[in-house]
Formats: structure tokens, C-alpha cells, sequence
């Protein structure tokens, strides 16, 4: 499947992309887990993405448009993809519809998870994540088996330098200026599915009904 989630940050896009990459060996593409993993290996990109990403602005649609047609090439990508935190902005989502027209390409739609602020907003700040694989937890309701090591790759579990209150209310009025008009986009183009869940496993069976699996 090809496939966009939308949706704020928290609303379960990694959790929702991780669940159906089993399913049919779609891979997930997050921008966020590519820039963070850029930024630990202090490339070029992760110097020119560290600033913006720490305070949760966005990074520059021309940096963000550079790594998805490298990233949209690989040969992992014919299987399928899930496309996490990618298109964020609307001239994100105009290049990448040029884009999968020069490769010949058709998503399946995109998914708008939807989900209540203060969930979110408990979500973001109970949430860890691990520095080695981008395995997610719960401080709450999904510890890791040891307290701040990855069950999956043993690498640390840590709380995101952008999930401080001050990043986290900017990324949430970013969201709402910049990525939520993407939903309007997507309905127009003929190709959203808008879900009203909490559970990941509630948005796994709206996408596979729409699927028609
Ligand atoms: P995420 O893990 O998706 O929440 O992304 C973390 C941060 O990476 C965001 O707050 C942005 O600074 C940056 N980022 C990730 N994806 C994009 C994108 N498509 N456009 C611009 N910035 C992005």
C-alpha cells in the first residue's frame, strides 16, 4: 500500500505506520526519524535541520523535498510506503504530487487520524522514544521492560528535545497553521480518509476497509 498519514504530532502516525508495514511489507518513511537520526550523525543536513527541529518549527521544504526524492527511489519503496510526517506543508504536498507523476506513481489516499487535543497533549508528554531503532513508548501506559532501554535493539529510550512544553505547544500551532490545510487538500484531490480514533487498532480497520481487505 501507499499510503500519507496525517494527523498532529501524537496523534499515533509512527504507531499506525509501524503496525501496517507487518501487514504487507510497506516500509514507514518518517522525515522526522530521518532528521534525527542526521542530526546524531552531525551530517550537513542534521547541522542545517538541528535549530528549527529543536524549538518545533518546521525545516525548509527544499531540504524536506531533496531527501524524499533520494529517499522515494530506494529499492525497499517498491513493496510500498507509509508516508509519516511527510507532506507538512501544502507546497510539500504540490512537488511531491509532481514528483510521483514523473515516477509514474499512485497513492492509495491519505489518512487524516484524528484525535483531542488534550490527548495529544498527555501523549506528547509521557511519550519516549528510542535513540537507536524509533521504537515508541509510554511512560504511562507502554514502558519499556527496563526503565530507559529499547526492548527491540537495547539502544536508550529518551524524552525527544522537542517534547519540552514550549516545542511541544509550537509544534502543535505549526500543526494547525501549516499541515492541517493539508487535510482540505487531500479532500479535494478525491483521496482522504478522515478517522476519529484514539486507538491504533480502530485506524488500522478504517484503512483496511478502505483498502477493501
Ligand atoms: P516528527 O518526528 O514527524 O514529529 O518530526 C520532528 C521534527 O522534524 C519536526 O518538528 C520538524 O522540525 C522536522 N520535520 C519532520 N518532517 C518534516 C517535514 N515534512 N517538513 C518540515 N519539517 C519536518
Amino acid at each position: 500500500m501507499k499510503l500519507i498519514l496525517l494527523g498532529a504530532p501524537g496523534a499515533g502516525k509512527g504507531t499506525v505506520a509501524k503496525l501496517l508495514t507487518k501487514m504487507d511489507g510497506s516500509v514507514q518513511i518518517s522525515t522526522g526519524d530521518i532528521l534525527r537520526g542526521a542530526v546524531a550523525a552531525g551530517t550537513e543536513l542534521g547541522k542545517k535541520a538541528q535549530a528549527a527541529m529543536k524549538a518545533g518549527d518546521l525545516v525548509s521544504d527544499d531540504l524536506i523535498m531533496g531527501i524524499m526524492e533520494e529517499r522515494l527511489k530506494e529499492d525497499d519503496c517498491k513493496a510500498g510506503y507509509l508516508l509519516d510526517g511527510f507532506p507538512r506543508t501544502i507546497p510539500q504536498a504540490e512537488a511531491l504530487k509532481v514528483l510521483l507523476e514523473k515516477m509514474g506513481e499512485k497513492l492509495d489516499f491519505a489518512v487524516s487520524i484524528e484525535v483531542p487535543t488534550e490527548v495529544i497533549l498527555d501523549r506528547l508528554t509521557t511519550r519516549r522514544t528510542c535513540t537507536g531503532c524509533g521504537e515508541i513508548y509510554n511512560v504511562k501506559s507502554n514502558p519499556p521492560k527496563v526503565e530507559g532501554v529499547c526492548d527491540k535493539c537495547g539502544e536508550p529510550v529518551v524524552q525527544r528535545e522537542d517534547e519540552t512544553e514550549e516545542a511541544i505547544n509550537n509544534r502543535l500551532s505549526v500543526y494547525n497553521e501549516q499541515t492541517a490545510p493539508l487535510i482540505g487538500f487531500y479532500e479535494n484531490e478525491g483521496m482522504l480518509l478522515k478517522v476519529d480514533a484514539t486507538s491504533s487498532d480502530a485506524v488500522i480497520d478504517a484503512i483496511q476497509a478502505k483498502l477493501g481487505k
